[in-house]
């Protein structure tokens, strides 16, 4: 199959919460959405949905914890498009063992940092090739005020009691992945950003979050729109640069 002339967008996680949003956002911006779910009954029936509002979208399999998926999503989006123009990496779990360094499950903190942090790099590595082939690929990171050691370090913080080593340390390390790989992008037309879409009322949260889907989804879309005169490497919320 030819290249398309329209931009091709991977969301990760985009069969629920604020992946769909995004991924319902950047058809709407004209893009190629490839809607990443690693459940493929749930992503179909996402895309599927999307594809009824007129939107160009479909479904892809990844489980950024199944490297399999990761090497065959990249090897399908090489052989349809021969490229990537942007990867927002937004796919993440909370776990309910995960709690405050003193008591927090090792194996919930392990799975936590597998998925979040670990399979967000390696799904990055396996895209970076087709996104290099792109004339201004965007990745854009969700991650989270959680995230923020200064916001962490603050005790009067609203979030303050939210002690959750294993989220909050892979949301942290998944900042320094944006800084690193900002970095060595640098003489590259490829932006990488992270951002904090604040509290979403999605089933992360039990749907108590005070944010609606899109609402979250539109610092996201920002960073994927970004002209070529736009920031790398760095972190934001709705009210513009967050602190580390
Ligand atoms: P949801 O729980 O609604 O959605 C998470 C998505 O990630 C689902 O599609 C889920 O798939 C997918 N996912 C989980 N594990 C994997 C995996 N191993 N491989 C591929 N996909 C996986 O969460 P939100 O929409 O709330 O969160 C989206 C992002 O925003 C996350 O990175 C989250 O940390 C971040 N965030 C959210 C906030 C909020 O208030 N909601 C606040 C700050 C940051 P499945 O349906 O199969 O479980």
């Amino acid at each position: 199959m030819q290249g398309s002339s329209k931009k091709i967008a991977l969301i990760t996680g985009a069969n629920k919460g604020i992946g769909f949003g995004i991924a319902r956002e950047l058809g709407k911006a004209g893009m190629s959405v490839l809607l990443g779910a690693r459940n493929a009954g749930l992503g179909e029936e996402a895309a599927t949905k999307l594809r009824s509002e007129n939107l160009d979208v479909r479904f892809i399999q990844v489980d950024l914890v199944r490297p399999e998926t990761i090497q065959a999503a990249a090897a399908s989006i090489a052989a349809q498009f021969q490229r990537l123009d942007v990867l927002i990496n937004n796919a993440a779990i909370a776990d309910q063992a995960d709690g405050p360094p003193s008591t927090a499950d090792l194996n919930s903190v392990q799975r936590i940092m597998e998925t979040n942090f670990l399979g967000t790099l390696a799904i990055t590595q396996a895209m970076l090739p087709l996104l290099r082939k792109a004339d201004a690929a965007r990745i854009v990171n969700l991650s989270s005020g959680l995230g923020s050691l200064k916001k962490n370090g603050d005790p009067n913080w609203g979030f303050a009691s939210y002690k959750l080593i294993g989220y909050c340390a892979s949301k942290a390390a998944l900042n320094m992945l944006t800084v690193q790989l900002a970095y060595e992008l640098r003489d590259t037309t490829i932006k990488v950003n992270s951002v904090s879409p604040g509290f979403v009322a999605t089933d992360m949260n039990q749907h108590r979050g005070t944010k609606t889907v899109e609402e979250g989804a539109a610092g996201p879309v920002r960073l994927a729109l970004l002209p070529p005169d736009g920031p790398t490497g760095s972190f934001f919320d709705e009210n513009g640069p967050h602190p580390w």
